[in-house]
């Protein structure tokens, strides 16, 4: 049986992975569909403390993925179809079949933003197209960008993005926010944002090729379209944690994210990490910390018993 096994390979992973490596603890950790998570999708990286001139996401993730291999980080690929928890043998089952038993579990397998499913919407994730204004907005300054969303996140991203930029839309499929009142006020009084109700985005367009240049939109009341020119499109549309093979061994709350206290599920030995737990930060330090805690509470859980 193994001691740790980590699902995800997102910074919440990889510092879960260091610690329980360099407590000897020997982890196991299962790579999923997307290795390195999130930021892999990401170009430049300029909050993560430690790097004065920022790090492209990618090499960030190498960076934290040899750093724990160092200490002994065992890594395989797949991914969990389902889970079978049970304290002191935990049961993951794996896509081809196979089952791995584990005294504990970290889950740290995310959560992905959503995006609308567009062809040219994917083309260009990473070119314009963005899903976090905390880690892309300074890119924009001084750019026209438009957000698409209508909940606290699309307020919360358009506010921060009015720092960069004094040329923003703000893009909604119906007449009223689902914002909290006090957001959504900030957002219509705010002189830097101008807002699109009941319109959708039917296409992105990127004449000059690989970049963003606009977005062809559709009022849904009148079915007038139209062209607005952009640098960048910012999706706000809420995200969707990476839970499914979970569901129903572990308590979650109504949209899927884990409950967890300090990492803590309501299952001993199952511990929580990251975007997975967190609808709320969401940032790669505060699931590296997140990381660290999970990776902490599994060695005193291992402690308690005798291993
Ligand atoms: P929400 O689910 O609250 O809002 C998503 C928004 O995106 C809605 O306005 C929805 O439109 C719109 N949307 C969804 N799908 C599509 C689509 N396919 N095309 C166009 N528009 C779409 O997600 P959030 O991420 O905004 O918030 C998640 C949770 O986190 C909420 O509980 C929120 O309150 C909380 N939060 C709190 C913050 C804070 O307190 N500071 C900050 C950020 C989030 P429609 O309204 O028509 O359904």
């Amino acid at each position: 049986m193994e001691k740790v096994v980590i699902l995800g390979t997102g910074p919440a992973g990889l510092t879960a992975a260091l610690y329980t490596a360099r407590a000897n603890l020997e982890p196991l950790v299962i790579e999923g569909l997307e290795p390195g998570g999130q930021l892999t999708t990401t170009t430049e990286v300029e909050n993560y403390p430690g790097f004065v001139d920022g790090i492209m996401g990618p090499d960030l993730m190498d960076v934290m993925r040899r750093q724990a291999e160092r200490f002994g980080t065992r890594y395989r690929f797949g991914m969990v179809e389902s889970a079978e928890f049970k304290s002191g043998a935990h049961r993951l089952i794996l896509d081809g079949g196979e089952v791995i038993e584990a005294a504990t579990v970290i889950i740290a397998t995310g959560a992905s933003a959503k995006y609308l499913g567009l062809e040219s919407e994917k083309k260009l994730i990473g070119r314009g197209v963005t899903s976090c204004a905390t880690c892309d907005g300074a890119f924009y300054r001084d750019q026209p960008i438009a957000v698409v969303g209508g909940g606290d996140t699309a307020m919360e991203e358009a506010l921060f993005l009015t720092r960069f930029t004094s040329d923003i839309t703000l893009i909604h499929r119906r007449d009223e926010f689902r914002a909290s009142k006090i957001m959504a006020d900030r957002v219509k009084d705010h002189d830097r944002i101008k807002i699109l109700w009941d319109t959708v985005v039917e296409d992105v367009l990127d004449v000059e090729k690989g970049e963003v240049t606009g977005l062809k939109l559709k009022n849904v009341k009148t079915g007038e379209q139209s062209e607005l020119a952009i640098k960048g499109l910012f999706m706000a549309i809420g995200h969707q944690p990476n839970t499914k093979p979970f569901v129903g061994q572990i308590d979650m709350d109504d949209v899927g994210y884990i409950k967890a206290t300090n990492t803590r599920t309501n299952v001993e030995g199952v511990f929580a990490a990251g975007d997975v737990q967190d609808a709320v930060y969401r940032q790669a330090i505060t699931a590296a910390g997140s990381g660290c805690m999970a990776a902490l509470e599994a060695e005193r859980y291992l402690e308690t018993l005798g291993q």
